[in-house]
């Protein structure tokens, strides 16, 4: 109890008294602490005070997780046939149907600005032409309304034909007799780029005949595209109808292992940190990592609908005032699951939403009217990064303030560099996708980290425990004979 009970521990209490007696755990308060079951002691109380308390007490967390009992949970569901267990004998001279997301960003004058997405495809096609493969590769890019050339593929021939070592033919449409004609030419070891699978509005809706008709130009088909896993399309899920076998490629089997495996059956203890705007948008997420992690902890901007559900002011801070209900429920059932979430003891404040604002640290309980929050403080940094350290998986998704604003990123920036240091220790740091992902990018760790998720929505929706329909699709992983 040492650690929790020095007074810097509890300076930042939300006591609405400012002495420092009050600031210090009375005794009996102190003996709670070890009396009640230490993990769910530890896991939220309810009430403002107790459950800010619990964050200052984070490093019993280490004495206490690793004997929870809490054992491995569940077995990653989606195991599907890879692409990886295709061999020469499967694939020479073969037509592989390989849809990817190659979805990557254009400035105005058509150039790539980030190349993540096709680098991240590449290992698939390049197993599949070693193996004397013929690949017609297929993708989307932005959201067309029908033909729309600025969203043609055009631009990233010269870049995949760069990182496959090969010059990558590009195909005018994704399907017709132009295509067929293209395909029937096709050498083997060659790679054939549709054109925008988008520019035919059948994609989207997953018609059977134009599925049929992408399926038509191959023998086989492989799903590479997990940022778009999440959508039953025509060049997704349709053609997997036609096409035997239909397996994952490299990099959506590696998705599939992090996201679903790792998680569903994490080294413990595992840790979750949720941020982003609005709880809202990560109810789900929320809920499902309730039921999996041991530790929870909480940023960004939906943290201040938490403090207001437990009667807390929050100035004029993002607060969705419907959701204050979900909020107090939330806490109670990590309560009850024994989950130690922990809440940001500290904000910092502006006094108006933009870069250049007035801010200052405030203990979260001690919010003035006309101040918002927009970071986590130094002291919730601290207590996040000892809780971090007790961890041997943590998975992150949504940042801990608006990081778009410099003064508001060190919360963010904070957390990004704990988990590179943690992955540097062995711990498996996987990103979850969206904003952390840029975050990481930007403090220049995202080499650090064991998995970096290319999908938003997919990683937001496989993290809900929800299947995806691209990957419900393909065959089922052949069990391994004993
Ligand atoms: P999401 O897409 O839900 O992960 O939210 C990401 C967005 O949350 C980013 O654009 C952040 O600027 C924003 N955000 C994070 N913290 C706050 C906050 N305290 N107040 C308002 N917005 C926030």
């Amino acid at each position: 109890m040492a650690s929790a009970a020095s007074p810097a521990s509890f300076s930042l209490l939300p006591s609405t008294s400012s002495s420092s007696s009050s600031r210090r755990l009375s005794a009996p308060a102190a003996a709670a602490v070890v009396l009640r079951s230490p993990v769910r002691r530890l896991g939220f109380a309810g009430a403002a005070a107790d459950s800010l308390l619990t964050a200052h007490v984070a490093s019993k967390i280490r004495e206490v997780v690793g004997r929870s009992g809490r054992g491995p949970r569940g077995v990653a569901t989606m195991a599907k046939r890879s692409v990886g267990e295709l061999t020469a004998a499967d694939l020479k001279g073969k037509k592989v149907f390989v849809r990817a997301d190659l979805n990557v960003p254009l400035d105005e004058n058509q150039n790539i600005t980030d190349d993540t997405r096709i680098r991240a495809a590449v290992p698939t096609i390049k197993h599949l032409l070693s193996n004397g493969a013929k690949v017609i590769l297929s993708s989307h890019l932005g959201r067309p309304k029908g033909v729309t050339p600025k969203y043609s593929l055009s631009p990233l021939v010269p870049r995949l034909s760069e990182l496959l070592g090969i010059k990558v033919q590009k195909a005018d449409d994704c399907i017709g007799p132009e295509v067929e004609k293209l395909v029937a030419s096709l050498p083997d070891g060659s790679v054939l780029l549709l054109e925008n699978v988008r520019f035919h509005k059948e994609e989207e809706k997953n018609e059977p005949e134009f599925a049929k008709k992408l399926a038509s130009l191959a023998d086989l088909f492989v799903n590479d595209a997990f940022g778009t896993a999440h959508r039953a399309h025509a060049s997704t899920e349709g053609v997997t109808k036609f096409l035997k076998p239909s397996v994952a490629g490299f990099l959506l089997q590696k998705e599939l292992d992090y996201l679903d495996g790792a998680v569903s059956n994490p080294k413990r203890p595992f840790a979750a940190i949720v941020g982003g705007s609005k709880v809202s948008s990560k109810i789900g997420v929320i809920e499902s990592l309730l039921e999996k992690v041991d530790i929870l902890l909480l940023g960004g901007g939906m943290i201040f609908t938490f403090y207001k559900a437990q009667g807390l002011s929050v100035g004029s801070s993002l607060v969705e005032n419907d959701k204050l209900d979900l909020a107090t429920s939330l806490l109670k059932k990590a309560k009850s699951k024994g989950v130690s979430l922990l809440l940001p003891t500290d904000v910092v404040i502006a006094d108006k939403f933009a870069a250049d604002a007035d801010s200052k640290v405030v203990p979260s309980s001690a919010i003035p009217d006309g101040w918002m929050g927009l970071d986590i403080g130094p002291d919730s940094i601290k207590t996040f990064s000892d809780a971090l350290d007790a961890t041997k998986t943590v998975i992150w998704n949504g940042p801990m303030g608006v990081f778009e604003f410099d003064k508001f990123a060190v919360g963010t920036e904070a957390i990004a560099k704990k988990l590179a240091e943690l992955s540097g220790k062995g711990v498996t740091t996987i990103i979850g996708g969206g904003d952390s992902v840029a975050a990481v990018e930007k403090v220049g760790v995202a080499d650090k980290m064991s998995h970096i998720s290319t999908g938003g929505g997919a990683s937001l929706e496989l993290l809900e425990g929800k299947e995806l329909p691209g990957v419900v699709a393909l065959d089922e992983a052949v069990p391994v004979a004993a």
